[in-house]
């Protein structure tokens, strides 16, 4: 009991630091990029894998070519990263992390927050995603 709720805790934490670096983003993409979209959707791919590289501690060259937020300095990805959690993640965790920023910073949800008017509960989506994968597999708390 205890365990499974220290265990959703620091869970809440990841997808909290993934939600406000992907937010980071966005924000600092959309500045740079003058909120045109056609240009969003055409750089997030490369975002999208450089903040997977990133979270999972591979966090250098990709981030200095292809970040807004994380110039590819360790110590700016822990801003980012929730502390005292050490993240070790399989194959299909890196798809859950993938699918959660896709949520966020991919080309659906590019169109859905044009205006940055609205924010998806990414908290909430990456809860979801995370549970609906089988615990077994989720490798992020180890
Ligand atoms: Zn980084």
């Amino acid at each position: 009991m205890l365990r499974g709720h220290t265990r959703s805790s620091v869970r809440n934490r990841f997808a909290l630091s993934v939600k406000s670096r992907c937010m980071a983003e966005l924000k600092a993409a959309h500045r740079t990029h003058q909120g045109k979209i056609e240009t969003l959707k055409r750089v997030m791919p490369e975002v999208i894998s450089t903040i997977v590289l990133c979270f999972r501690g591979y966090c250098g060259n990709q981030c200095a070519k292809n970040s807004y937020v994380c110039s590819g300095n360790k110590r700016q990805a822990k801003n980012f990263m929730p502390a005292n959690v050490k993240v070790k993640m399989v194959a299909s965790d890196q798809e859950v992390l993938k699918k959660c920023i896709e949520m966020v910073l991919g080309p659906m949800a590019l169109e859905a927050t044009k205006l940055l008017t609205t924010t998806p509960n990414m908290c909430e989506a990456v809860n979801r995603v995370l549970s609906s994968s089988d615990p077994q597999k989720c490798h992020f708390l180890t």
